[in-house]
């Protein structure tokens, strides 16, 4: 069904009582019109919530920093905040899509996707983020639960994300030539109290590595990536890559990631 009805919420609160029912949020629509336009879903009533006021915008602490869920990928790539703190993340978002999809596209859009080769979901695990909703706070570990699926409730809405500050980071990406999602990507952080190492595009859903995060919190350096086993038995396979590939390109990546660090 193509034919719905559109709304823009002023509120937060207007926002999730309009979204009852057959009805979804509307934020950056790079993915949900597509969806739409090629029948994958329906939907009775699309609620615009870019009009939000406080839904969009960056704050930046000494330990965090937290990024408003209507919030463009293009504004995180160019902010000099998230640049001078977290630069692997301004790194993250200026390599999403293209000049369009970064300048409509959101990072709540995306996490709320959770699409299995999108780049956020893994900047959200490796940053230990937490996802602050209109109702509750989920930590990025219990976030994530399978190929687009999130812990989100129906008409549970994102009101912004914040990510830890690391001591290092770094974020490389096998991206698909044409949509420039993860074939496969990796984000490696060294945070005050442990390593992280996510992996986007690889498998149905973002994950934690805990063979390379052991590696590399016994030895923070891109040789301790040699000796460890990846096994692509959960891994996808397509026209675009192999999994016995994705595991090689995975440790291609972590090296990578490193020389970022
Ligand atoms: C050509 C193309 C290339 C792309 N390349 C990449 C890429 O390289 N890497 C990458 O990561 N992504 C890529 N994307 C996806 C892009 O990043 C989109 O931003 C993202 O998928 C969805 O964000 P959006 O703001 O457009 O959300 P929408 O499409 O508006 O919404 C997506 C879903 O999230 C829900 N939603 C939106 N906001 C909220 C909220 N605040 N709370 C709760 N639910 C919400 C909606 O109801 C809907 O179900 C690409 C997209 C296109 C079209």
């Amino acid at each position: 069904m193509k034919n719905f009805n559109y709304k823009s919420a002023s509120n937060t609160k207007e926002a999730t009582k309009l979204a009852s029912g057959r009805a979804t949020f509307l934020a950056g629509g790079m993915t949900l019109l597509p969806a739409i336009k090629l029948r994958l879903a329906a939907y009775s009533d699309l609620i615009n919530i870019k009009k939000i006021k406080g839904l969009s915008g960056i704050k930046v602490s000494s330990k965090s920093i937290r990024i408003g869920a209507t919030t463009t990928h293009a504004e995180v790539a160019n902010s000099k905040e998230v640049g001078k703190s977290i630069p692997s993340l301004a790194v993250l978002a200026d390599g999403i899509g293209d000049p369009q999809v970064r300048n409509r596209g959101t990072i709540g859009g995306s996490i709320a996707n959770n699409d299995p080769a999108a780049d956020y979901p893994s900047a959200c695990l490796a940053l230990n983020a937490i996802i602050h909703t209109n109702k509750r706070k989920i930590s990025a570990d219990k976030f994530f639960k399978g190929m687009f699926e999130t812990d989100l409730k129906k008409s549970e809405l994102i009101v912004s994300i914040e990510f830890e500050v690391p001591e290092k980071s770094g974020y490389a990406k096998f991206p698909n030539p044409a949509s420039r999602y993860a074939i496969v990507g990796v984000y490696v952080t060294q945070l005050k109290k442990e390593v992280r190492v996510a992996i986007t595009g690889a498998a149905s859903c973002v994950f934690r590595s805990k063979e390379l995060e052991e590696a590399l919190a016994n030895n923070f350096s891109s040789s301790a990536v040699d000796n460890v086993n990846i096994s692509s038995k959960e891994f996808n396979s397509d026209i675009h890559a192999s999994a016995e590939y994705r595991a090689h390109i995975i440790k291609v990546m972590t090296k990578k990631a490193m020389s970022y660090c």
